[in-house]
């Protein structure tokens, strides 16, 4: 079997298509969503990611801004941030960009984000009502896995019937990932499929994983081992080059699966006889981005699987615009 690749780069596009057409109706009535996303110090990942963001909402029709705030800023003088932007008419998103210094407590300060305005769907209250059956956002990279499924997979019909009783592993029991791919399966009454979490303890994996017909994972395997052993070697201790090779090999899947690969694993290409990353010709670390699933022996018995890169990725990224029109229109 060759298995239909999901196309997440073609499903982002739909969905930033009706971000775009709701963004220029609310903005008719005079009210253009405007996210405000808030960074504390400066980091080159998330610079990254904030230009990323703001192209994103320019191309869709919401105001984007940036509030830079110093490295040294304290928890109460971001707290303080963060009230102004709640009460503020002018924001109606707030995106508070990771990683924070250390004097944060970033839990504290993302449950301190007004509900309302919370476009990554983590505050405690909209997590809440995933519990219940669904609030107007969700956590967008949990969202986009579900989104895939539902849209872009031949084997099931679109919408949560195709769904309804599936055997579907979850791998990854993360707040952010896994626990709420669960809770969003989970919502219908009566065509929900049946939902397993495995998880770092869990004791036979394959033999959760080779009983599904969904299989979604999240772990980030490769790429904490390749952190870990990177440290340590910093660290000069003795340490052997790490196994990263995926954590799904293809026998751990059921033929005619669907596989949503949320991991994005960032890790060398090899290693040579020191154990250092082999180099590009840059004199670099040479890289590569892959999932936890082993894609090209997986595609061969699965019905249908997500690549990475290009699979949730660009889904997530849509979502965050989904939801940010989502909390303007639940604001209204
Ligand atoms: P996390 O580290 O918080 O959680 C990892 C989860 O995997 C935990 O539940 C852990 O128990 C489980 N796990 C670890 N090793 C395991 C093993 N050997 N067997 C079974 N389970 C194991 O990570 P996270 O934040 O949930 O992210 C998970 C992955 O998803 C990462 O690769 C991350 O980069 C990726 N991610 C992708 C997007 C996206 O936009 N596509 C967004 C967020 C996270």
């Amino acid at each position: 079997m060759s298995a239909k690749i999901i196309d997440g780069n073609a499903v982002a596009d739909e969905i930033r298509k009706q971000v775009t057409a709701d963004a220029a109706g609310l903005a008719a009535s005079g009210r253009t969503p405007h996210l405000t996303a808030v960074q504390v110090g400066e980091n080159p990942a998330s610079k990254i990611y904030t230009n990323m963001q703001a192209k994103a909402c320019e191309s869709v029709g919401i105001e984007y801004e940036l509030l830079n705030l110093p490295a040294e800023i304290t928890q109460d003088g971001l707290l303080g941030k963060i009230a102004a932007l709640n009460a503020g008419a002018g924001t109606t998103g707030i995106i508070l960009q990771m990683p924070l210094p250390q004097q944060i407590d970033a839990r504290k300060v993302q449950v301190a984000i007004s509900p309302a305005k919370d476009v990554e769907g983590m505050h405690a209250e909209n997590m809440g009502r995933l519990f219940y059956g669904g609030g107007a956002v969700a956590p967008c990279t949990p969202m986009a896995a579900v989104e895939l499924l539902k849209r872009a997979c031949p084997e099931m019909p679109t919408g949560q019937a195709g769904l309804a009783g599936k055997e579907t592993v979850i791998v990854g029991h993360s707040e952010i990932v896994g626990k709420p791919i669960a809770m969003l399966l989970l919502q219908s009454l009566d065509a929900a499929p049946t939902v397993t979490v495995c998880h770092i303890a869990t004791v036979d994996l394959a033999a959760h994983t080779r009983r599904a017909e969904v299989l979604i994972v999240a772990a980030g395997v490769s790429q904490a081992r390749w952190g870990a052993y990177r440290r340590r070697k910093k660290a000069g201790e003795d340490v052997k080059v790490p196994d990263l090779a995926p954590l799904i090999s293809a026998e751990m899947i059921k033929p005619g699966a669907v596989v949503i690969d949320v991991a994005i694993n960032r890790i060398p290409k090899g290693f040579d006889e020191n154990g250092e990353p082999v180099k590009n010709e840059k004199g670099k670390n040479a890289m590569k981005t892959v999932g936890d699933v082993d894609f090209q022996a997986a595609s061969e018995i699965a019905a249908a699987i997500t690549p990475v890169p290009g699979g949730v990725g660009p889904v997530t990224v849509a979502m965050l615009l989904a939801n940010t029109v989502a909390c303007m229109k639940a604001q209204i």
